[in-house]
């Protein structure tokens, strides 16, 4: 689906205020990433919208963590608010912006979960939904960068 541009912006902020964020989201969807770092980082599980660095203004005092050799993930330098995590391989920049920025989340549907095989069996979210383990997902990840990136 091609949608860029046809979302409205949505505007968030951090717990603090200092950092605030405007971006036009790619789809108007949410993806949860269960991944070990994601829970690390978040407590639960990256919830996040997808926005193209073409839609993605952000100001305040952003601090940034290298956190594999193709992420990083930004918080606040002020309150310490997850931001989003942003891909950094040339050419397949996107950001993942943290879903709890904006108010009620955009109102958008949970639509997929991915490394769903790294979540803890004692809770899960509700909903029929796309959800991929790591093995399906990084698969699709090396299929989406042979063409379309996703
Ligand atoms: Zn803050
Ligand atoms: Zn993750």
């Amino acid at each position: 689906m091609s949608a860029n541009g046809t979302h409205a912006q949505l505007s968030g902020a951090c717990l603090c205020g200092a950092v605030s964020v405007r971006v036009r989201p790619t789809r108007p969807e949410l993806h949860a990433c269960h991944c070990e770092m994601c829970r690390t980082w978040t407590g639960v599980a990256l919830v996040e919208i997808d926005v193209a660095p073409k839609d993605f203004e952000a100001s305040g005092p952003i601090k940034r963590f290298t956190s594999s050799d193709w992420a990083e993930r930004a918080w606040c330098d002020a309150c310490g608010t997850t931001l989003w995590y942003k891909l950094t391989i040339p050419g397949r920049e996107h950001f993942a912006v943290s879903a709890g920025l904006f108010p009620d989340a955009g109102n958008f549907p949970l639509t997929k979960e991915i490394y769903i095989d790294r979540k803890p069996a004692g809770y899960a979210f509700a909903g029929d939904h796309l959800r991929q383990t790591k093995q399906q997902f990084e698969a699709s990840l090396a299929s989406a960068s042979q063409g379309e990136t996703q």
